[in-house]
């Protein structure tokens, strides 16, 4: 079983203080909503995670399966099975989309272990048919001229063939419409098993009627400050974040 635990976590950046102790547990098997206004630290929280050099980790630890992720590189981070759809590179010159995943994959699963170039193209084609992709996609350089909507459903391929342990998604709603929307949740939701945990950063509630998450979070001001079930998210929707920031005595 998985279990991911965040102790503490304040990161920084440029000097500026911008998570101020952040503390989650998550297992496998559950899918976590992080909600908030716009410029809480949300993407930062993700960003520090996967070890972006910008975002400088100050305190706290970020427990894989008793492991801290944040004493490792970002390679090895990936290794260790935690997945941030962004974390990869935009666009490469010159390398097919099926080129990089093949080594991400090769990367993750280990030297031996390598998956079969049949094998990958089998499970490559059942996924990318999963998400609604033309076939083309595998032979298009990375990233190189795909939509928004493109790049969603790609990232959301390399998650799904990367068999992460814990997936971060932050904004991956943002510029999808409603089909790819649908898409990419049954991906999510055909993805979910005791073994993987989802973290899903969003400003709306409208990708939480595709997913369901068993844990919504409140972020504000860089700390988790109300955490509840899935009628918290249905609550934010209708009425926003001040109530919170009322009960909290928060001014901004
Ligand atoms: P959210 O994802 O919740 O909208 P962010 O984590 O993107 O919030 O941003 C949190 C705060 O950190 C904001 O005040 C933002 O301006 C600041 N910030 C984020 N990224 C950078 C950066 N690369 N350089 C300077 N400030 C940043
Ligand atoms: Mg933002
Ligand atoms: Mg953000």
């Amino acid at each position: 079983a998985t279990k991911f635990v965040i102790e503490g976590l304040k990161a920084e950046i440029e000097g500026k203080e911008i998570l101020k102790g952040i503390n989650l547990e998550m297992n496998g098997g559950e899918i976590h909503a992080i909600m908030g206004p716009n410029g809480t630290g949300k993407s930062t929280l993700a960003s520090a995670l996967m070890g972006h050099p910008k975002y400088e980790v100050t305190a706290g630890s970020a427990t894989l399966n008793g492991e801290d992720v944040l004493e490792m590189g970002v390679d090895e981070r990936a290794l260790a099975g935690l997945f941030l759809a962004m974390q990869y590179p935009s666009e490469i010159a010159g390398v097919t989309n099926s080129d990089f995943l093949r080594s991400a994959i090769n990367a993750r699963r280990g030297e031996g272990n390598e998956i079969s170039l049949i094998k990958f193209i089998r499970q490559m084609e059942s996924s990318m048919k999963g998400l609604e992709m033309n076939p083309e996609f595998a032979h298009r350089y990375l990233n190189e001229g795909f939509s928004g909507g493109e790049k969603k459903r790609n990232e959301i391929l390399q998650m799904s063939m990367l068999d992460p342990k814990i997936a971060i998604l932050d904004e991956i709603d943002s510029g999808l419409d409603i089909d790819a929307l649908r898409i990419v949740a049954n991906s999510v939701n055909e993805m979910k098993n005791e073994d993987r945990g989802f973290l899903i950063i969003t400003h709306y509630q409208r990708l939480l009627n595709y997913i369901t998450p068993d844990f919504v979070h409140v972020m504000m001001q860089g700390r988790i400050v109300k955490s509840g079930g899935p009628e918290l998210a249905a609550r934010l929707e209708q009425d926003g974040y001040d109530w919170i920031k009322e009960e909290l005595g928060i001014t901004d």
